[in-house]
């Protein structure tokens, strides 16, 4: 016979404890444990004024945050609504059964607002990061440094030509992220190269083409992570250009040395690093060996000559041709910080390798990169074993990308302007981190109830 549930027997009151429901494994218990925000609430008082309306507990926002961040729940209305209706979300956000959860609109006033201005997402990324290094998960010995490419919140389809006037001031168009733009070209001037095509609601994002697919309008985030245990010591929200990235590098390097006293032995990254400013940096100024493949165009593709086939005299400051003749210099240098080396017409006349030299010169020409003694050093630095290692090691931050991505479901932007961005990417870094302190001290958590990844 078919059961029946009686409903004869509703009791008026009910005894329910949150605490009771959410299973001891489960994730949020691991992140709740080694998440402190007392210092974090105490910073944020002086935002936030004693009189009027009261405003979201920030601390209320910060824990939804994290639930949204670490869980990839990326819209803020289904946050709301997760958050209402799951009980470990509740449990986590310190809310009882009965407690109202705020509505996705004063959330989102809220998060922009006063929150914003108090820099609380910087704060609460390094909170947490000072929680890892006091957990030992932070070596300092050897860092990567890798970006990856986030779509903006920007339509790809109607941007004008980055060549158009554009007129900011028109009605409608003085958006948040409009200003924040108008504000950084202000401060730094126009881009240095002009973008093909420029986004009206976003433009700070760059138009940036993917190998095999369509271009679109894009932020970098950039993250420099610590090997011992893939913990992300920085993070940097930059225009998805070369040149920011190579900035970001020097930025959090130094924002890392100076706040937690962090300086690496070695630094691990890919051939977009190794520019030869970049490596003079590292190894003449900051004293960090460069496990980072050199950016070489000595070599030619023609099948003439390249730079290997001549000897540099570092005494007499001159190069050695294969036959023998000199190439010497004036010391003058270049727009591009490269010393011009020629050798003499007269020998190169009759030279029996001239065509394979150089075909349509009279002579030949070197340019030697005033930073060549750090392309030296990155070079000598790949031949060995310990480098062959950090080159395993850096896919620890490829992974991370790849976790941010597919996981955690940041693949697109949600928030506009390059705040906006900072503002994400700060947040999904500190999400990652709180996971892996979670799962890396509390490791028996079983896969059920752990969240995706
Ligand atoms: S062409 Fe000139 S520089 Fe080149 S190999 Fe001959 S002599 Fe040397």
């Amino acid at each position: 016979m078919m059961g029946h549930q009686s409903d004869s027997q509703k009791p008026l009151f009910y005894s329910f404890n949150l605490e009771d429901h959410v299973p001891q494994s489960h994730l949020l218990r691991g992140i709740d444990r080694v998440l402190d925000l007392s210092e974090l609430r105490q910073h944020l008082s002086q935002f936030y004024s004693h009189t009027g309306r009261p405003s979201i507990d920030p601390e209320l926002m910060i824990r939804m945050l994290i639930v949204g961040y670490s869980f990839g729940i990326r819209s803020e209305r289904r946050l709301c609504e997760e958050i209402h209706l799951n009980l470990a979300y509740r449990w986590f956000c310190h809310l009882g059964l009965e407690d109202p959860v705020p509505d996705h609109s004063s959330f989102s006033k809220n998060r922009h607002g006063r929150f914003r201005e108090s820099d609380a997402l910087r704060r609460l990324f390094e909170t947490v990061l000072q929680r890892c290094m006091s957990e030992n998960l932070v070596r300092g010995e050897g860092f990567a440094i890798d970006a990856s490419v986030i779509k903006a919140d920007a339509n790809r389809t109607r941007g004008p030509s980055g060549e158009e006037v554009i007129d900011w001031k028109a009605p409608g168009r003085s958006t948040r992220a409009v200003r924040e733009y108008l504000a950084a070209l202000d401060e730094d001037g126009p881009p240095v190269t002009t973008p093909a095509s420029i986004s009206l609601t976003d433009p700070a994002a760059r138009w940036t083409s993917a190998p095999g697919g369509p271009a679109f309008y894009a932020y970098c985030t950039n993250y420099l992570i610590d090997l011992k245990a893939g913990i992300i010591v920085d993070v940097e929200a930059t225009p998805a250009t070369r040149g920011a990235e190579i900035g970001a590098t020097q930025t959090m390097i130094e924002r890392v040395e100076q706040r937690f006293g962090l300086k690496p032995d070695r630094l691990v990254g890919d051939t977009a690093y190794g520019g030869a400013a970049t490596l003079a940096w590292l190894v003449d100024e900051k004293h960090i060996k460069p496990h980072i493949p050199v950016l070489d165009k000595t070599e030619r593709e023609d099948g003439t000559l390249g730079l290997s086939a001549f000897a540099y005299d570092g005494e007499r400051n001159r190069y050695q041709c294969p036959m023998g003749k000199m190439l010497t210099t004036t010391g003058r240098v270049t727009k591009n910080k490269q010393i011009l080396y020629r050798s003499s017409p007269r020998d190169c006349r009759d030279c029996p390798m001239k065509k394979k030299c150089c075909p349509n010169t009279r002579f030949r020409k070197i340019g030697r990169s005033i930073h060549e003694a750090a392309r030296n050093v990155a070079r000598a630095i790949a031949k060995t074993a310990a480098y062959a290692r950090s080159r395993k090691e850096r896919k620890k931050v490829e992974i991370l990308f790849a976790h941010l991505k597919r996981i955690l479901k940041l693949d697109r932007l949600r928030l506009r302007g390059p705040n906006g961005a900072q503002d994400e990417f700060l947040l999904a870094a500190t999400a990652q981190n709180l996971r892996r302190m979670a799962k890396w001290l509390i490791p028996k958590l079983p896969k059920m109830v752990q969240a995706p990844g």
